[in-house]
């Protein structure tokens, strides 16, 4: 059976690197999209949220903040702004950043551009207590 070969790199690491891949399903900006082996091919932009990846007959997930995948012969790449794997990420951090988005987002006085970037930390700071909950709820099964 053909499988995809899937490289997952921001601009400080590659996150996550495999040539066994069976499945990726990616939030892109038209909807949830899934990649599987002889996809045609493709060049969209990624929402931010939760990343799937199917391999070896389990599911792996990751938080995506936004970025773009290219799919091309079995090969699927994707540059994302920031990515990262459940245990990778610091709750305390994450809570943190979403009470500071909301505390800005709560003040009226704010331009588009504040309100669209506290919104953007918002939504990154959700997919990553997001992801935690979804790993804590499946350890939990
Ligand atoms: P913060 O305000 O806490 O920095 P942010 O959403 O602005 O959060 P990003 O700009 O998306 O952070 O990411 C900067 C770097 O920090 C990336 O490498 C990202 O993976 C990492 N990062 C951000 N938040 C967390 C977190 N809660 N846990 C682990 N890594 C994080």
């Amino acid at each position: 059976m053909a499988l995809l070969k899937l490289e997952i790199i921001t601009a400080e690491r590659i996150v996550y690197s495999a040539e066994d891949v069976e499945k990726v399903v990616i939030p892109g900006v038209e909807g949830e999209l899934t990649v599987l082996p002889r996809h045609a091919p493709l060049m969209t932009m990624i929402q931010p949220g939760i990343l799937r990846i199917g391999r070896g007959g389990q599911e792996e997930e990751l938080a995506i903040h936004g970025g773009f995948i290219e799919v091309r012969e079995n090969k699927v790449t994707i540059l994302a702004d920031a990515a990262e794997r459940a245990e990778e990420i610091d709750v305390e951090r994450a809570e943190a950043a979403r009470r500071r988005a909301q505390e800005r987002m709560a003040q009226r006085r704010m331009d588009d551009i504040e309100w669209a970037m506290a919104q953007a930390a918002l939504r990154r700071a959700l997919a990553r207590l997001k992801l935690v909950e979804r790993a804590r709820r499946r350890r939990g099964r």
